[in-house]
């Protein structure tokens, strides 16, 4: 099972990780990573983030 099948070589190109990323940044990438590109799990510290965001973004209906 050769590790780099799920690698999407064309997305890492286009999406380059900054070096000095932001949280925000790191979000927004990890984000869009996932969906494209499956080389590595999202970390939990991204993960749980992006949890946190999205149940602050439905306090509207508690
Ligand atoms: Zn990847």
């Amino acid at each position: 099972m050769p590790k780099t099948s799920r690698l999407n070589k064309e997305w890492h190109l286009a999406n380059p990780m900054p070096k000095k990323a932001t949280l925000e940044q790191r979000i927004a990438w990890h984000a869009e990573h996932v969906q494209n590109c499956a080389c590595r799990e999202m970390p939990p510290s991204i993960a749980a983030e992006i949890r946190k965001r999205k149940s602050e973004s439905g306090k509207r209906n508690p």
